[in-house]
């Protein structure tokens, strides 16, 4: 290779869109390009013979150490990806218009070097702007987990919408089967609605409805499954809760709304909601046979005269 075959090349590696640098074991710097001088702001003639270590003290840290030691001593590549971690040096994004991201992100690849005979002493680190890429693919994750939300969301009430709330109940059931765990099923439904509805209108029914969710969320633990079953029904799922907690819940539940009162224009609104509870158990043979267990202690609930809990009857072998 001649002279000038080696001026072109150098002029190549040290103007290409990629930050390259060379550094000895000690993190001592040999070559720093036109890409790292740009985004560090530091000029290569600054940085020669500067510690790397010294200049971007995240560098001094246990993991990093390790892989250059590996590059070393086993003389292979190392990636470090900006899902692993993001922005290793901390430069600025330069997309003013978009200014998605504030800092690089970037793909940092680390090379053994070996000197005339043959032993590894300098590393070479190539490093990536990956900004676009990363930026992308984290507004698509977002996107994404918005859309997972909405899809498993009832929009009136923000509570999990009955294909949601049912997955969870068969996945209740099978954990309920393999690992024996306890779970209760509360199912409510306001009292006399259509009154609500044809009284007041339509309008008023929707804030009732909306007001029951809220009592309900308050009421329930995190862990709690809230769900909006139909118009005027809703289901919860208690883990971890027999009958008799769930018994407790339900009629907390039940004093709550009968105290509650939702104002509508000039009119003020109370109402009362029925309530049925019952435990998992193995002889309901499925979570169908358990919700109806559930559904058919509401219906007591409405035939003992409303604004009242009953339980699923004790199941006999
Ligand atoms: P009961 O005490 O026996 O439950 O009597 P009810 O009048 O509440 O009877 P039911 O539970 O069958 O009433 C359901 C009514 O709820 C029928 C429907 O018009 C109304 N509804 C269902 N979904 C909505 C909704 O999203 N908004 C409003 N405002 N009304 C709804
Ligand atoms: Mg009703
Ligand atoms: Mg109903």
């Amino acid at each position: 290779m001649d002279m000038r075959e080696v001026h072109w090349l150098m002029d190549m590696v040290t103007h290409i869109d990629l930050g390259l640098v060379v550094f000895d074991r000690k993190g001592k710097i040999a070559v720093w390009n036109h890409f790292m001088e740009n985004h560090s702001g530091f000029s290569s003639t600054e940085m020669r013979d500067q510690c790397l270590f010294e200049v971007y003290p995240q560098l001094k840290e246990e993991w990093f150490q390790r892989e250059l030691d590996a590059v070393l001593l086993l003389e292979n590549e190392v990636f470090i990806t900006w899902e692993q971690v993001p922005h290793l040096l901390p430069f600025a994004a330069y997309r003013p218009i978009t200014a998605k991201a504030h800092f690089m992100y970037q793909n940092i690849v680390l090379r053994a070097i070996r000197n005339a005979s043959g032993d590894a002493e300098l590393v070479s680190m190539t490093l990536y702007d990956v900004t676009d890429i990363a930026t992308n693919k984290l507004e698509l994750e977002t996107a994404n987990n918005e859309l997972a939300i909405l899809s498993r969301t009832d929009r009136l009430t923000g509570l999990y919408n009955r294909g949601f709330w049912q997955e969870q109940l068969e996945q209740s059931w099978s954990l309920h089967q393999r690992y024996g765990r306890t779970y209760s099923l509360v199912i409510f439904d306001i009292d006399h609605f259509k009154k609500i509805n044809d009284t007041y209108g339509h309008q008023a029914g929707d804030e009732v409805i909306r007001q029951v969710s809220g009592v309900t969320r308050d009421c329930a633990r995190d862990s709690d499954c809230v769900g909006r079953y139909g118009g005027e029904e809703f289901t919860v799922i208690l883990p971890h809760t027999d009958k008799a907690g769930a018994e407790i819940f339900a009629e907390r539940l039940r004093k709550q709304v009968e105290a509650l009162a939702v104002s509508h224009e000039e009119h003020t609104i109370r109402f009362t909601i029925s309530l049925g509870v019952a435990e998992i158990d193995k002889r309901y043979g499925d979570e169908v046979h358990w919700l109806e267990a559930a559904d058919q202690a509401l219906y007591q609930s409405k035939h003992g005269g409303r604004n009242q809990v009953s339980l699923a009857p004790a199941l006999t072998d």
